[in-house]
C-alpha cells in the first residue's frame, strides 16, 4: 500500500507550495544519502522525492487530488501517461480547466541531458450545442514538433553518427576548481560545448537541422463524449511534442467551447427554452408540439396554467458526461400571449364570457364585472 504523498511530506491537503517546498527541502536534507546512513533512509528519501515531485506540479497535484497515485504514476520519465477512463477512442476527459493551473507550455528552460519529455500542448475548440450534448467526431489540425523520420530523432546526418563531446569527454559537465583561503571549491556547471548531452553532432542531418525534430502540422480526429461543456478539457495522449534523446512525447490538450444557441440555454444536464402559448391555451389546456434537443416532442400544458410555469419534459436534457445513459430534463418556461388587439367578433365572444363570469362570481353585471378588475 502506497503512502499518502502528503503524509510523507508531512503538510496537510491544503499545504501551499512554499509549505511543501518547505516541507521537501528540511526532509530531504534529513535523509540525503550522503548524510543519513542509516537503514531505510535511501528508501524514504526517494519516497520523499516523488511525493515532491508529484505535489509541486500544479497540475499533477490536481490529478492526485482526484485519482492518487494512479493519476501521477504515468508522468514523467517512466511508462506512458496513465488513463483516466476511455470514451471511446482517442480523447479522454481529463478534467475542467476552471481554476486549474495548466503547467504544459512555457515549463520550458530547464536543460537536462537525459530523456527530456515533450511539451504539452493546447487546443482550443469551439463547438455546437447540439455537438456538446450529444458528442461526435471533429477533425482537428495541430502543429506540433515531431520526431525526424531522416535521422530517427538523432540529429546526425544518416550514416554518421554523433561524437563524444571533447570538451566533457561525454559527461555532459565541466568542473572548475577553484582555490581560495577556506580550500578548494569544485564548481559543476553544464558543458557549454555539448549543451550537457555529452555528443556533439559532426554531420547535421539535412531534413531537421539537427534538431532532430521538426514542426508538422497534423490532422487529427478527435471523439467528443457527449455531454462536454465549456470548460471540460480533453486528453489526446502522445499528440503533444515529441520527446527529446528518446523521451516520451507530451499530451495534448483540447480545452472545450460550447457556442450559445438560439433556442436552448443549458443548465449543468438539463436544457432550457421558453415557450410561447395563447391565453385561451392556457385557460383549457393543450398538448402542443415543442423542440427539444431530440427533436419535437409533444408537450401537455395543463389547463389553468400560469405564466411563467415550468413544465418537465424528463429525459430530454444532456447525457451524463461519462455516463450517457443518464440524461438531464428539459425545462420549459410558459409565457403566456395576451393579444393587444382582438377582432370585433372575438370581442363580442369574449364580453359573453365575461357576463358568464360575472353572473358565476355573484357580481352581478358585466359592467360590475369589468369594473371588478379595473377597480382592483
Ligand atoms: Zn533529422
Ligand atoms: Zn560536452
Amino acid at each position: 500500500m502506497a503512502r499518502d504523498y502528503y503524509d510523507i511530506l508531512g503538510v496537510s491537503r491544503d499545504a501551499d507550495p512554499e509549505e511543501l517546498k518547505r516541507a521537501y527541502r528540511r526532509l530531504a536534507r534529513k535523509y540525503h544519502p550522503d548524510v543519513n546512513k542509516e537503514a531505510g533512509a535511501e528508501e524514504q528519501f526517494k519516497e520523499i522525492n516523488k511525493a515532491y515531485e508529484a505535489l509541486s506540479d500544479a497540475e499533477m497535484r490536481m490529478r492526485y487530488d482526484r485519482f492518487g497515485e494512479a493519476g501521477v504514476s504515468g508522468s514523467g520519465a517512466a511508462g506512458g501517461p496513465a488513463d483516466f477512463g476511455d470514451f471511446g477512442g482517442f480523447a479522454d476527459i481529463f478534467e475542467t480547466f476552471f481554476g486549474g493551473g495548466f503547467s504544459g507550455a512555457g515549463q520550458g528552460g530547464r536543460r537536462r541531458s537525459g530523456p527530456t519529455r515533450g511539451e504539452d500542448l493546447r487546443f482550443d475548440l469551439k463547438l455546437k450545442f447540439r455537438e456538446a450534448v450529444f458528442g461526435g467526431e471533429k477533425q482537428i489540425r495541430i502543429s506540433h514538433l515531431e520526431s525526424c523520420k531522416t535521422c530517427s530523432g538523432s540529429g546526425a546526418k544518416p550514416g554518421t553518427g554523433a561524437q563524444t563531446c571533447g570538451t566533457c569527454q561525454g559527461t555532459g559537465q565541466v568542473r572548475r576548481m577553484t582555490r581560495t583561503p577556506l580550500g578548494n571549491f569544485t564548481q559543476v556547471s553544464v558543458c557549454p560545448t555539448c549543451g550537457g548531452q555529452g555528443q556533439i553532432i559532426a554531420e547535421k542531418c539535412e531534413s531537421c537541422g539537427g534538431r532532430g525534430q521538426n514542426q508538422v502540422t497534423k490532422k487529427l480526429k478527435i471523439t467528443i463524449p457527449g455531454g462536454v461543456d465549456t470548460g471540460t478539457r480533453l486528453r489526446v495522449g502522445d499528440a503533444g511534442d515529441a520527446g527529446q534523446r528518446g523521451g516520451p512525447p507530451g499530451d495534448l490538450y483540447v480545452y472545450l467551447f460550447v457556442e450559445e444557441d438560439s433556442e436552448f440555454k443549458r443548465d449543468g444536464t438539463d436544457v432550457l427554452s421558453v415557450f410561447t402559448i395563447s391565453y385561451l391555451q392556457a385557460i383549457l389546456g393543450a398538448e402542443l408540439p415543442i423542440k427539444t434537443v431530440d427533436g419535437e416532442v409533444l408537450l401537455t400544458i395543463p389547463p389553468g396554467t400560469q405564466p411563467g410555469t415550468v413544465l418537465t419534459l424528463e429525459n430530454h436534457g444532456v447525457p451524463r458526461l461519462g455516463n450517457p445513459v443518464s440524461r438531464g430534463d428539459h425545462l420549459v418556461t410558459i409565457v403566456i400571449d395576451i393579444p393587444s388587439r382582438v377582432s370585433a367578433e372575438e370581442r363580442e365572444l369574449l364580453v359573453q364570457l365575461a357576463g358568464i363570469r360575472a353572473e358565476q362570481t355573484g357580481k352581478g353585471t358585466i359592467e360590475g364585472f369589468l369594473g371588478g378588475i379595473f377597480g382592483r
